[in-house]
């Protein structure tokens, strides 16, 4: 009597909860399904790159927009090639007058002057005369004399900017300001808090490789991406997973020219002025700042290896994923812990440093 009582009893608790998990799985379902429904995407072109968005929000699209409105704004501020921006007219009254900038101009300038001062001059925002001279600037690409950089290299101190109560001035006739190398890196960080503000808690945007993610993915998993293989765009070395961090990558195959066989990339040394030649292929930081990671991707791409990982070492706000010519991914210890390597199958090797 007991047992029959206990037996269809132990049955209806089974069915209730496979009913339960039935339930749980429809109604995960439905709210992924929901999710999906929000997901909104969008490519565009600013700052002279193609930019990548993808919003999980019921606004999605319009916050896009709004995102891109913002990248615009940033853009006809801060672009040197922009005859209007206030960097151009900067740039225009050097060694004549302190000119008026904004707000935002402002905490470039101080962010790129700051920076460069932490990694030893490594990252130039004054560099611009030197980039001007090897094309890059205007895309007309060619190679300078050494007597024309040497003659250039004094113009490109960062010391020789004086920000003073909203007004900036560069010091010397001919000087020049370029924030090529930290201008995405601060308007991922802008557009981030944008959308954070209007109540997104789930995005990934790309602004020239530049990447961004706030939270994670519709499923809870972090958001992916790839660290290309510097040999073949086409392909990648990895995947790095992140969750509210800017993943930047600086790398000479990223723009380059080639004369006389010879290749020429935009990361300049500004030591000598010419290309950095520094034994590394790219550099990638992880950061909660995306402006911190564009000043270190390029700063340390200059650097190369060994002091990249001593002024880690010194430095705890990033961790950073290094490609050397010799086939080596170099993980920092951070690194590693959200990144799976898969590079293997293409002669790569990988070694993983230790911060003590
Ligand atoms: P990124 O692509 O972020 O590594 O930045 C490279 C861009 O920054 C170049 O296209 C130049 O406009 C500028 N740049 C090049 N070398 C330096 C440097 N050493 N410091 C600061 N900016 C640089
Ligand atoms: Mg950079």
């Amino acid at each position: 009597m007991k047992w029959r009582k206990i037996i269809p009893l132990g049955l209806a608790c089974c069915l209730l909860l496979g009913g339960c998990a039935e339930q749980r799985e429809q109604a995960q379902q439905m709210l992924e399904n929901s999710k999906m429904k929000n997901r909104h995407e969008a490519t565009t072109f600013a700052m002279d790159t193609v930019m990548t968005f993808t919003v999980i929000h019921e606004d999605g699209e319009e916050l896009i927009i709004d995102a891109e409105q913002e990248i615009r704004r940033l853009e006809n501020l801060l672009s040197v090639t922009l005859e209007n921006s206030e960097i151009s007219k900067l740039n225009a009254a050097a060694g004549k007058e302190p000119v008026a900038i904004s707000n935002d101009t402002m905490i470039l300038l101080n962010a790129g002057i700051n920076l460069g001062a932490l990694v030893g001059g490594a990252f130039d925002i004054a560099i611009s005369p030197v980039v001007k001279a090897w094309g890059f600037t205007e895309e007309e690409h060619r190679v300078p004399t050494k007597e024309e950089l040497a003659a250039l290299l004094p113009l490109t101190d960062f010391e020789d900017i004086i920000l003073e109560k909203g007004t900036a001035f560069l010091q010397k006739e001919g000087m020049a300001v370029d924030l090529g190398g930290i201008t995405k890196g601060y308007a991922s960080d802008e557009v981030a808090f944008l959308l954070k503000g209007k109540g997104v808690s789930s995005a990934i945007f790309s602004l020239g490789g530049n990447v961004y993610g706030i939270g994670t993915k519709h499923d809870g998993e972090k958001w992916e991406v790839a660290l290309a293989n510097p040999l073949d765009v086409n392909d990648y070395c990895g995947i790095i997973s992140v969750e509210n961090q800017a993943v930047v990558t600086s790398g000479g195959y990223q723009r380059y020219f080639e004369e006389n066989g010879k290749k020429y990339h935009h990361i300049i040394d500004p030591k000598t002025g010419y290309p950095a030649e520094s034994g590394l292929l790219s550099v990638t930081i992880i950061s909660e700042s995306g402006t911190e990671a564009d000043v270190l991707s390029t700063a340390l791409y200059v650097m190369g290896l060994e002091k990249a990982l001593d002024f880690w070492k010194e430095n705890d706000m990033f961790e950073a994923i290094f490609i050397t010519e010799e086939g080596e991914v170099v993980a920092t210890e951070g690194a590693d812990a959200c990144f799976a390597f898969e590079g293997r199958d293409n002669d790569f090797t990988y070694r993983v440093v230790e911060r003590g």
